[in-house]
Order: C-alpha cells, then sequence, then structure tokens
C-alpha cells in the first residue's frame, strides 16, 4: 500500500475502568449489589453507591501518597468492599493486586514482596495470615481491614492497621477520574503455577474492557441488565472471570457469596436473591449439587450457569440440565486469558439436534470468543486440523491475553509462527473440531502416554464421577516398564456409599473409552489435594502416591489395541 492511510473520523477515547463505573452510576444506579458479609449478615447497596465509595476509595490513595501505578493489594472474599476496590484503585491509575489467601502464607509473602505492593487491604477472617506475613512485606505501608472502625481488631500486632470504613470515611466522594493511556496495567493476578515460583498476568484498562464486552455477549455468558448474577468465582482469582466488569456494562444486579461456599449458603442465596446466572468451577458445583439432591431442592429463577476453570464432568452438566432445568455453560480460559477463551452454546443448526447429540456438543469447552485466536499444533509446530481428531498444544493470542509476564519472570513465553507472530502457549492438549468448538483433553504435564498412545485423564475422570458412589475422582499415570506409563484412578467414595474396584472398572464397560484406556488399578483416597483455586492438585497426588506400584499382573496383560 503507498501513500497515507485515510484516518477514521471518530472521537478518541481510551477504554478505562472508570468508564464502566461512571456508566454504571448515570444508568443503572438502582441496581441491586448485595453481599454476604464475613460477619455473616447479607448487606444491600447500589451501584450508585458503589460508584461513590470507589471515589472515596481513589481520594484516599491520593492522601495515602501511593504512586501512579502503584500496586493495592486484597486479600478478600467477593462483596461490595472488594468491588469498591476494583473500581476506586483502577479508575485511580494504580494496580489492584488481587492475592490468593488460599496459598500458603510464605508464598503469600513472597507475591506481596514481588510485586511491591504498598497498601493492603483484608477481611478480618484472613487476619490470621495477614499477622503471619506482614513483618515480612516491607513495601506495604498501610495494611487496612475491610471492616467498620468498631470492628477493628485492637490488638492485632500490626502497625498502623486501619479499618476501611474510617480510611474512605475521611476522603470526599468527589473525584473526577484521571484520563490515560488505555494501556496502562490495571490489575494483576499470580498464576497458581504448581512449579517455580509463581508469575503475575498484568492487565491493562484496554484488555479488561474489551473482555468485559466479549464475555457479556449473548453466546458468552449472556448477562443482561434482567440478571441477577451470582460469581462463585471469587474476585481473588482472574477477576472473578471479569464478572464485575460485566455487571457493571450491563447493570445486571451483582451478589456476592462472600466466605460461605458450601451447598446449603449458596443455594439460599440463589434462592432468596433470584439468581438467574452464576459461575462456578466443578468442585464449588458439586457441593451444591449434593446439597440439592440430599433435601430434594429446587432452583426458582436460576437458568444457566458457566462451569469452568476445570473440566465439568459430563454427569454434572447432565445434573443441571436434566434435574433441574439449567443450561450449564461450559467454558474455558486462564489467568494468562484475562481468563474467558471459549464459551460453550449451541449453533443455530444444533437446536434442532436430539438431546443426546446436542449434550455431546456441550460437553466440550466451545467456540471462542471474538477477540480470540486460536490454534493447535503438532510436535514440530506444525498446524494440526480441525477436524475434532487430532490432538495437539493449544496456542492463543488476543488483546486481553499476556505477551509477557510481570518483571519478565521466565522470559518470553511466545511462540513464533512462519510469519513472526507471538503466540501464547497455554499447557493445555486439545481438539478443535470443524465448528470451532475447542475440546480440552489433558493439561500437557497430565497427559498419559501409555504404549505411544495419548489418554486423556479427562475422559477417564469424567466416567469414574458418573457413578453415583464417587465423589471425586482423579486419573494419574503411573510408570509401567512395558507401557511406559499406565492410568490409575484415585477415588473418593460419597459419604455412607460402598464401591469395590472391580465395580466401578466394570462401569467402564461401554463407555466412550478403549479398552487400553480403562485404568489398570484403583485407589480409594480419603481426599484428593485440591490447588489455591480448588481445582485437583495432581502434583499432590502423586506426591501422596509416590510409593504406589501397580499390581503388575492386570497390567503387564493388558494390551494396547
Ligand atoms: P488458571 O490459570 O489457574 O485459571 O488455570 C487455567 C487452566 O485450567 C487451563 O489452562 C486449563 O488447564 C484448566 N481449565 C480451565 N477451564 C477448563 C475447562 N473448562 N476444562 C478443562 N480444563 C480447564
Amino acid at each position: 500500500m503507498s501513500g497515507p492511510a485515510l484516518l477514521g473520523l471518530m472521537q478518541e477515547q481510551p477504554l478505562l475502568i472508570s468508564s464502566l463505573i461512571v456508566f454504571a452510576e448515570r444508568h443503572h444506579g438502582d441496581g441491586e449489589i448485595v453481599s454476604r458479609r464475613v460477619e455473616g449478615d447479607i448487606h444491600r447497596t447500589s451501584w450508585a453507591e458503589i460508584a461513590r465509595r470507589s471515589r472515596q476509595v481513589a481520594n484516599a490513595l491520593d492522601a495515602a501518597g501511593v504512586a501512579p501505578s502503584g500496586r493495592v493489594g486484597t486479600i478478600a472474599w467477593n462483596g461490595y468492599r472488594h468491588l469498591e476496590l476494583y473500581y476506586g484503585v483502577s479508575g485511580a491509575g494504580r494496580v489492584l493486586h488481587t492475592l490468593n489467601p488460599r496459598l500458603h502464607p510464605d508464598q503469600v509473602a513472597w507475591i506481596i514482596n514481588h510485586a511491591e505492593d504498598d497498601v493492603l487491604c483484608f477481611d478480618l477472617s484472613f487476619l490470621p495470615l495477614v499477622q503471619a506475613v506482614h513483618a515480612r512485606c516491607p513495601s506495604v505501608r498501610q495494611w487496612i481491614a475491610l471492616c467498620d472502625a468498631d470492628r477493628l481488631p485492637q490488638d492485632s500486632g500490626i502497625p498502623g492497621l486501619l479499618s476501611y470504613e474510617a480510611w474512605i470515611d475521611a476522603c470526599s466522594d468527589r473525584y473526577d477520574w484521571p484520563v490515560f493511556d488505555e494501556n496502562t496495567a490495571s490489575s494483576m493476578c499470580y498464576t497458581s503455577g504448581t512449579t517455580g515460583n509463581p508469575k503475575a498476568a498484568l492487565y491493562s484498562h484496554r484488555s479488561t474492557v474489551l473482555h468485559a464486552y466479549a464475555a457479556a455477549l449473548p453466546d458468552a455468558m449472556g448477562i443482561s441488565s434482567c440478571d441477577s448474577v451470582l460469581p462463585v468465582v471469587p474476585m481473588f482469582h482472574v477477576n472473578a472471570w471479569g464478572i464485575p466488569y460485566a455487571g457493571a456494562l450491563t447493570g445486571c444486579k451483582l451478589v456476592f457469596p462472600g466466605p460461605a461456599l458450601d451447598g446449603k449458603s449458596v443455594h439460599d442465596l440463589i434462592e432468596g436473591e433470584g439468581v438467574t446466572f452464576a459461575a462456578g468451577v466443578p468442585t464449588v458445583w458439586q457441593m451444591l449439587l449434593a446439597h440439592m439432591e440430599a433435601g430434594g431442592l429446587r432452583f426458582t429463577a436460576l437458568n444457566r450457569t458457566v462451569i469452568g476453570g476445570a473440566a465439568c464432568p459430563p454427569s454434572m452438566l447432565r445434573a443441571f440440565r436434566e434435574r433441574y432445568g439449567v443450561e450449564v455453560l461450559h467454558g474455558w480460559g486462564m489467568t494468562e486469558m484475562s481468563p474467558l477463551g471459549t464459551v460453550c452454546t449451541l449453533k443455530k443448526k444444533h437446536l434442532a439436534w436430539p438431546a443426546e447429540q446436542q449434550l455431546a456438543v456441550l460437553q466440550k469447552q466451545g467456540r471462542a470468543l471474538f477477540g480470540v485466536q486460536m490454534k493447535i499444533v503438532g510436535e514440530q509446530g506444525e498446524d494440526l486440523p480441525w477436524d475434532g481428531k487430532a490432538c495437539g498444544d493449544l496456542l492463543v493470542r488476543g488483546p486481553w491475553i499476556v505477551r509477557e509476564y510481570f518483571k519478565g519472570e521466565g522470559g518470553n513465553p511466545l511462540v513464533r509462527d512462519a510469519d513472526g507472530a507471538g503466540w501464547f502457549p497455554t499447557g493445555d492438549v486439545a481438539a478443535i473440531d470443524a465448528d470451532g468448538y475447542l475440546q480440552i483433553t489433558d493439561r500437557s504435564k497430565d497427559v498419559i502416554k501409555s504404549g505411544g498412545e495419548w489418554i486423556s485423564s479427562i475422559d477417564i475422570e469424567n466416567i469414574a464421577v458418573a457413578h453415583p458412589a464417587v465423589a471425586m475422582a482423579a486419573c494419574i499415570g503411573v510408570s509401567h516398564p512395558k507401557w511406559d506409563e499406565r492410568p490409575i484412578i484415585a477415588v473418593v467414595v460419597r459419604p455412607g456409599a460402598q464401591l469395590a474396584k472391580e465395580e466401578l472398572l466394570d462401569f467402564y464397560r461401554g463407555k466412550t473409552v478403549a479398552k487400553w484406556q480403562v485404568p489398570d488399578d484403583v485407589v480409594f483416597v480419603e481426599s484428593i489435594p485440591l490447588g489455591a483455586t480448588g481445582k485437583m492438585l495432581k502434583t499432590g497426588l502423586r506426591e501422596q502416591l509416590r510409593d504406589y506400584r501397580l499390581p503388575d499382573v492386570t497390567a503387564a496383560t493388558t494390551t494396547n489395541g
């Protein structure tokens, strides 16, 4: 192309997080925000009030002398104060750093130091954690307890500890949100990384606003002003999948569960607040379904739920859909992707299909949102076909996907293609079908290779958890002299249920799994270790079973074919 390009004549306006809260206040200021607090009570506020108090947060940061792009850490459950920090901190040009309180205190201290948090706000339930780490975090100049002034612990041992309410009460609720480059950092989240030190994804205002647009679309989470939305997925993990931002953009009611994530508390909140849409990881939904089943309960208004963060077992999808009339949107993503990559919704042509065929589509992780490019590659980096069969390493590109980690940790992660374009390697192994539906078969480090053939641990687990006596199941590979690796399945039996090894292995018969893929053994365990984000921690399980040896006779006679 020669000559200067003709530029469009549209107004230039950076995409800033503050614009979301300004919009929310102006257009749906009376929209409700409901939170179960750490204290146990239910608190009610509105978008207008969140906007007002987020301006007080911004003034408080100015008063505290927090520099532009200074980090403000949070160790907090889902709730209205956390939401105010989402807007007040990022809106004022500082970086919101959400910390995962389920990590080991040493890791929490390491992360605070690495991020160089300047201010740190925490829920009172995390006081013991803060007491354990504060002396090791010299960058933090101000610790704030997210509570009323009269609830501030008097002898916490944390110098200068302030209550959030006293902190913001001292400040005006008038504030002009600054305008700056939309690529400025807005928030950060460390990956749950199972090896090495955690690495942080550093989101920008632009990436966050674009992600919020895409997340709210009908073929993604489909959030509207008529919805009452319950993010059970924590605000400390990848911004609760963008729901706090998509909520402001759409004007939906937001319902925050606080610390109470057990089946009863979540069901009570869903019913009490007319929740139409909820988001969570499979392990939390398992507790909810068990509670529903035990009490013969129903949902009144809940009509759909997005399940992701780990594979949603087909038996769970079926239970929501067939027993409770709730549509499941299976979603896939990761911290490095803000997090949404794909969501599974049917296309028009599928609507006429029989229910069983529709279910086969809905079990996949879904189609890419506009903004996410993906491809699967083979061992030499060659592109693999989208035929639903070829499995390869999944690579992604897009404006809300990391190009590198905070402080360059881990070097440049991108894989260059022949045209020089950089793709982020997800570490997942997947197939993509001709309609663009992604199916994750494994994390690349969890894949089991038996006699040169891959076995998907997700497929093996999905069948096990469909057995009525199984509460949880994790499939891992163990070394084998002939086949290199063979799968075994570790199982937690439901309370009060009985299950024999042979019965579970029999259960694989007639299922969509080849004979050689059936586990060689069933190991009954009390529990399966969970990582900090509620996902099964296979490294922990491997460690737990490190002395385990295969029952050699069965293994030696298994044929790969
Ligand atoms: P995190 O960054 O901690 O959110 O973890 C992201 C990883 O979780 C992905 O790379 C996948 O391995 C896994 N994951 C997320 N969603 C799904 C899903 N729907 N099915 C299977 N694995 C998933």
